[in-house]
């Protein structure tokens, strides 16, 4: 584990000054296109939840969605998304949050969870919180039960884990 971990890390390239400038971006489509990394980043989602009795993967638009269906699919639970506004057809609840970079909204579908069921949310990375601090209080109005946010990234330097104090928070790769 410790090994796929380093070569993960290894893997995330840094884009300077993405999407504005002073941001230094985390890009990971250098795991994604190769399929040795990509299971590997996968499977770290899969094993942390294989214990945890999960119901639904929540998986953050967008890059959420890569590891969060995937794992689903392994698991052999059901995915939902959490979207940018307007995204979504059906009715929906809202939140909004700020981003490292800028303000956004996030939805859900008003059907996407069962109350009571268990949920675990996934994105690709923890910066400030915000988004998944707004994606968990969708989960808590629909009657889920956040047993953990995971990401496969966590920039530590942004302190995200203390807008996510109320809740266990696990990520794979540190920086
Ligand atoms: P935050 O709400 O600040 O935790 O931001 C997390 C969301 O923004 C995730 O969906 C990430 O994909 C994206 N994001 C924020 N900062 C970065 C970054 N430096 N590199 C890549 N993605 C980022």
């Amino acid at each position: 584990m410790t090994e796929s971990l380093s070569v993960l890390s290894a893997a995330v390239r840094d884009v300077r000054d993405f999407p504005k400038p002073g941001i230094l971006f985390k890009d990971i489509t250098p795991i994604l296109s190769n399929g040795r990394l990509f299971r590997m980043a996968v499977d770290c989602f899969v094993e942390a939840n294989a214990d945890l009795r999960i119901d639904k993967v929540a998986g953050i638009d967008a890059r959420g969605f890569l590891f969060g269906a995937a794992a689903a699919y392994q698991l052999g639970i059901g995915f939902v998304p959490v979207r940018k506004k307007g995204k979504l057809p059906f009715q929906t609840e809202s939140a909004s949050y700020s981003l490292e970079y800028g303000e956004s909204v996030v939805e859900m579908h008003v059907d996407a969870i069962i109350p009571g069921e268990r949920i675990v949310l996934i994105d690709d990375l923890l910066a400030t919180g915000g988004t998944a601090a707004a994606a968990s209080c969708l989960i808590a109005k629909m009657g889920g039960l956040l047993v953990e946010a995971q990401f496969l990234i966590e920039l530590e330097f942004l302190a995200g884990r203390k807008a996510l104090s109320h809740l266990p928070v696990r990520s794979f790769l540190k920086f």
